[in-house]
């Protein structure tokens, strides 16, 4: 399949590795960064990484005339909308600038899609959006109930692409519920590169493995969880990545929108992906055990089979797979 798509976000971490994807699926690919959260170099690696020229254009979702030229300047089948802020526990104390990125910037995108004409949009969004499970693994089904932030941007943002399409049939979107993104590029040329100490699991224990950070410290070991610590939905980036290639043709060839999971269906504890990365990088990882963060949930997982009936969805990649990559993506990227 063919089609040219805007990534907005496409320099960060999921952002990348989907550019790479959809190029060796055929698609050309259009850039939209404003570099707040990525390197610049990140495109030169995806250039390697293609074989080709990656067209980017500097600018910020909340730049509506920006947005207006990104549009006149390419003829675009779709876009797949990354930008936004990510940290949760940022979210909190930063409500306001939230709101205003994740839900002004996707408001502004959609106008400026809707000005050009362009009206397929597959849409970031994240497991947290359910809230405290009532039942695992969540279903795309259960109930919504977000509770930082961050959550609340992503179902803001979701009620508004339901209301678009309700009041506008032309519009067609694939909403994409993330677990736990984990591990790098298999050529190490791009991966997680977070800017300050990282708040995620997987690339704090990377900074402990180069030695960056002295010591992980596991929050809470006194879950209802199989080792008392907390349980996640680790999903290898490039099965992630692959996703929105699957979705993106769903909406191209079939015009169907759809909100899916996309997670493995299996949980992982803390102390499994420390003793993981263990066994990545050859050596045994600092850690001492301290008290639960603040709005943290015991353990969940996901329920893939919507994504795999609706979308073909499969994962691959197992957590060995995650740390080996993560490792050798941070190793090379300290040694260059
Ligand atoms: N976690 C931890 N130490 C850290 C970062 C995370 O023990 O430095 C735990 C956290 O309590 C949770 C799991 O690792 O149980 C995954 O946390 P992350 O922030 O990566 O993802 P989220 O909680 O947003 O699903």
């Amino acid at each position: 399949m063919s089609g040219r798509v805007l990534l907005t976000g496409g320099a960060g971490y999921i952002g990348s590795h989907t550019c790479v994807e959809l190029v060796e699926a055929g698609f050309e690919v259009v850039i939209l960064d404003n570099f707040s959260n990525a390197r610049r170099d990140v495109i030169d690696r995806l250039e390697v990484l293609t074989g080709a020229p990656v067209i980017c254009h500097e600018a910020d979702v909340l730049d509506r005339d920006a947005l207006d030229r990104v549009f006149a300047a390419h003829d675009f089948d779709a876009v797949v909308h990354f930008a936004g802020k990510k940290a949760v526990g940022e979210s909190v104390a930063q409500p306001l600038d939230y709101f205003h990125t994740n839900c002004t910037g996707f408001s502004n995108l959609l106008q400026a899609m809707d000005r050009a004409g362009v009206r397929r949009v597959v849409f970031s969004s994240t497991a947290t959006v359910y809230g405290k499970p009532e039942v695992l693994p969540y279903p795309e089904d259960h109930p919504l109930r977000p509770e930082s932030p961050y959550a609340a941007n992503k179902l803001v943002c979701e009620n508004l692409l339901r209301q678009v399409k309700a009041a506008d049939d032309r519009w067609s979107y694939g909403i994409l519920r993330y677990f736990n993104p984990a591990g790098a590029h298999p050529s190490a040329l791009i991966g997680e590169d977070p800017n300050d100490i990282p708040n995620n699991l997987m690339p704090y224990i990377a900074k402990v493995a180069t030695g960056e950070l002295p010591c992980l410290r596991v929050f809470g070991d006194d879950y209802d969880t199989p080792d008392g610590t907390g349980v996640r939905d680790y999903i290898h980036v490039v099965d992630l990545a692959r996703g929105h290639v699957q979705s993106l043709k769903l909406l191209i060839g079939q015009d169907q929108s759809h909100i899916v999971n996309l997670s493995t269906g299996q949980g992982f504890s803390v102390l499994d992906m420390l003793r993981a990365y263990e066994r990545a990088c050859g050596k045994e990882l600092p850690y001492e055990v301290v008290g639960r963060r603040a709005g943290d949930l015991a353990a969940f997982w996901g329920d893939p089979s919507r994504a795999r009936d609706l979308l073909g969805f499969e994962t691959t990649r197992d957590l060995d797979d995650m740390c080996a990559t993560s490792w050798a993506w941070v190793s090379r990227r300290k040694n260059s």
